[in-house]
Parts: C-alpha cells; structure tokens; sequence
C-alpha cells in the first residue's frame, strides 16, 4: 500500500510517519511537507533511510502540482495533516490559514477522487482535525461527534471548513473518507510557540512566561505518540464515513499546567522550589480565547478500544526531558525568524 502523509515533518505528522514506516515495513510511505517554519526534518533523521520511506517537498495549495503528484506516485490512501496550525497566526494572517486548511485540503481531496473515481475498493482519505471546531464550552460538557460545529477563531474555521469539505466528498462522490478530531497534543518536536514548549523554553532561559488573561481556559491534553496510536487504530480499524473524537481525558486550567510544568524545571534544573514561578507574567487574552474544551472519547475507546497510555504528569516530564536533551533542535527552531515573530506577539 502507498500512503501519502501530509505534513509529516511537523509536529504530530511526524510522529505518525514514524510509527507507520516502523510498524509497516510493507507500505511505502510517501511524507509530503511544504517545510514552513513548522516543518523540520530533524524531526525524522532516525528513520529517513528506511527503504520504505520517501519525502517530498512540495505545496498542497498548489492544485496543478498535487494532481501530478497523485498521478505519478498512485497513492492508496492518504493521512492528511499538513495545516496552518497556530490560532494566535491565524488572527494576525487569517488567509494563509484559508490557503492552506480549505484550499489545499480541496485540492487533495479533488486528486484524490480523480485518481480513484473508477473503483474506491480499498482506498481512503483521512483527515486529521481538531476539536476546536466546536468552539468553546462552559464549566459543564463535552464536545461528541454530535456536537454542532461552532468555530470561533479563524483557525478552527479553516478546518471545520475542511471536515466539511471532506465529508462532503463522501456524500457527494462516495470518496471514502474518514476524520478524527482531536483534544491538545504535546510532546517532543513541538515547536516552541504554543504554550508547553513555549513555555519550557523560556523557563530554561529564565525568560518571563507569557500566561494569556488570568490562565483560566481550559484545555484537555494528549500525548503525542497517544495521538499518533489513534490515528493508526482509526486508519486500520475505523468506519469510513464515520467521525471519532481523540482526548486525553485530562483537563487543566493554564495556570495549573504551568505551575505543574516550572515546579518539574526547578527540580530538573536544581532550582529552589517556587523560582520558576516567579517568572510567570499575564498578558493581555488572545482575542476571541475559547474558555474551555473537553472531548468525550467513548466512540473510539468503545469500538476501536483505544485509550490513552501516558499519565500526563509522566508525559510532561518526559516532555521536559526531550527538551533539555536536545537543546540543539530547541536552538535551531527559535533562531531567526522565530525571534521576530515572538518580539511581535508577546511585547505589545
Ligand atoms: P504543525 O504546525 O507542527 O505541522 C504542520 C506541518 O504542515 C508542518 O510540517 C508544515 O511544514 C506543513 N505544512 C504547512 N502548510 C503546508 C502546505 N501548504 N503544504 C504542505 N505542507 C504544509 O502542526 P501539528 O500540531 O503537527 O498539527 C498537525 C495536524 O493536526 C493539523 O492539521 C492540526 O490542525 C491537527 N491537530 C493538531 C493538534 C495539536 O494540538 N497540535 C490537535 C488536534 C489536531
């Protein structure tokens, strides 16, 4: 089987790479990555001479390419994750967020039925989404597969339009498809502007640590390689046409989570207890900032019998390990233009 994975030199893209080219040494895995500032092949140099692994470089927002692509290679299936990923950009340059989330998702979508119009036996297109799409809940809840969508920032936006482009495709013209909607990731390789590794990092550099409003919106987290496990049970074992919602079942205020995360740096760093606190500074919120999301698994616990396996106190120091080992990726990604992006969002 051929399979194109978009986006896998990104943060969760590639540890899904990783876990399809060494757990299925008889697919070839086709990794296609546009390398914006969110894509690293660093990310991948342990498994990048496996023989059943190729990447490429390319855009999926342009249309003309990625049909040729799908000609030339003949791809099985597609996981597609390749996205703009970060709310706070997505408010400062919404239509790059429209580019890349609706129009290239299309783009992909529509090669994918070219190629397979004449018979869709054995053939699927998943994407990869996340929970944002419907939008913010109270004290109480949690979002289902039945939720209504209700995106607030253009971020979630560009991907609700995205699941309903995709599921549009299956009612339309039977392309087989499948989405998943995921809860928070974190882990190793995430780029250090959303909030664990951001944090992290500056805690390391004894920087002041952004909190955005009071650090009361909620937020469930998973770690990646959960994430990455999920994505494989709902590509082998999960219904086409159907949706299934991925969490950690683990809620946290952001305040607490960075409280958890600079009492694990004081003690990994020997800092005196409470020193990475101190570092702590509220800024003013995001505009539109959803208070809270909570995810009900049940359907892919339930029917798939998947659930998460790493308790988030030991993923989030793990996580920490990661960092504070490969301080050479951390250097790399926050050089250049992540100095100016970071001056330009957290010094107003
Ligand atoms: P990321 O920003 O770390 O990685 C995105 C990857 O896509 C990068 O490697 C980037 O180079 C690539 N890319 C961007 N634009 C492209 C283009 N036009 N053509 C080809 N490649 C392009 O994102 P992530 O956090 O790994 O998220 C991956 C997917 O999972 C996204 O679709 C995201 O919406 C979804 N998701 C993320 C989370 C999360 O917590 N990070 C949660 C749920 C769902």
């Amino acid at each position: 089987m051929k399979i194109l994975i978009t986006g896998g030199a990104g943060f969760i893209g590639s540890h899904v790479v990783r876990l399809f080219v060494n757990k299925y040494p008889n697919y070839q895995i086709f990794n296609l990555d546009k390398l914006t500032y969110a894509g690293n092949l660093q990310n991948l140099t342990d498994i990048e001479s496996s023989p059943n692994y190729t990447f490429i470089k390319g855009d999926i927002v342009d249309q003309e390419y990625i049909n040729g692509l799908f000609q030339e290679h003949q791809f099985d299936a597609v996981i597609h994750l390749a996205a703009e990923s970060h709310v706070d950009r997505s408010i400062t340059d919404p239509m790059a967020f429209v580019r890349t989330n609706v129009n290239g998702t299309c783009n992909l979508l529509h090669a994918a039925k070219e190629l397979w119009k004449a018979d869709f036996t054995n053939k699927l297109f998943y994407h990869v989404s996340t929970d944002e799409v419907y939008g913010s809940l109270g004290e109480e809840g949690m979002f289902t597969e039945e939720t209504k969508y209700d995106p607030r920032s253009p971020y979630s936006a560009s991907k609700a339009s995205s699941d309903h482009f995709v599921r549009a495709y299956y009612h339309t013209y039977g392309l087989p498809v499948k989405v998943s909607n995921c809860s928070n990731n974190y882990g190793p390789n995430h780029f250090p502007e959303k909030l664990i590794p951001l944090a992290l990092n500056n805690i390391k550099n004894n920087k002041p640590v952004p909190v955005y409003g009071k650090g009361e919106n909620i937020r469930d987290w998973l770690y990646v390689l959960d994430h990455a496990r999920a994505i494989d049970d709902v590509f082998h074992k999960g219904k086409v046409g159907d949706t299934y919602n991925i969490g950690g079942v683990n809620e946290w205020r952001n305040i607490d989570l960075i409280h958890l995360l600079c009492d694990i740096m004081d003690q990994k760093l020997g800092r005196e207890t409470g020193a990475s606190r101190q570092l702590i500074t509220f800024v003013t919120d995001r505009a539109g900032h959803d208070l809270r999301y909570a995810i009900d698994s049940s359907k892919i616990m339930n029917e798939l019998g998947w659930k998460p396996s790493v308790n988030f106190e030991e993923g989030l120091e793990k996580t920490v390990d990661w960092y504070l080992q490969n301080e050479e990726w951390l250097q790399e990604v926050t050089s250049g233009h992540y100095q100016a992006y970071y001056k330009e969002q957290y010094t107003r």
